[in-house]
């Protein structure tokens, strides 16, 4: 007997020795020493495709979708969804405005007059540009506005002048 072959004999006699132990113990077979909860971190081969695809994921065990865990009464949303906190304040700061009479909050600029006088300005400008002729000709002295039948003063000499052919505004004072 070579000492290959005597070393495969003590081999074979150990692992025996070893199983009649363990079921002299009460155990089937000895297992992987770690112990795993669920078939989900092993998952079991399977040859075939169908049943691999209907096993469970490793992933389904982890991701959890968060969801309540009791059900609120009826009560308790409405006095959520009613709480004074949630409620649309009354005002009470609002007044009339004073050129055009509409309602305003106080304090505020009118968005009535407030509309007029961007549309009106837009206007000034777009009659300046057509004056101009182009951009970056803009003229470096002053420009004034005139409305109908308005003479430019003594003041007015030497500024650009726009003329509107419309009357003056009430709101757009000198
Ligand atoms: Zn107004």
């Amino acid at each position: 007997m070579t000492l290959l072959g005597l070393l495969q004999f003590l081999g074979r006699s150990l692992h025996r020795l070893e199983l009649r132990l363990a079921q002299a113990a009460g155990f089937d077979s000895l297992g992987p020493a770690l112990a795993v909860n669920g078939p989900s971190v092993f998952p079991q081969h399977s040859h075939n495709s169908d049943e691999e695809n209907s096993q469970p994921s490793f992933l389904d065990s982890i991701f959890w979708m968060a969801a309540p865990k009791k059900r609120r009464t009826i009560e308790v949303n409405r006095c959520r969804r009613r709480n004074p906190n949630k409620m649309i304040k009354v005002k009470y700061n609002f007044e009339p405005c004073l050129e055009c009479g509409n309602m305003k909050l106080k304090h505020t600029l009118c968005g009535f007059c407030y509309e007029k006088i961007s549309k009106e300005t837009t206007n000034i400008r777009r009659q300046m540009s057509v004056m101009e002729g182009g951009p970056l000709k803009a003229p470096a002295v002053e420009s004034v506005v005139l409305y109908e039948s308005e003479k430019p003063s003594d003041a007015d000499q030497g500024k650009r002048i726009v003329e509107r052919n419309r009357k003056r505004p009430y709101w757009f004072s000198l």
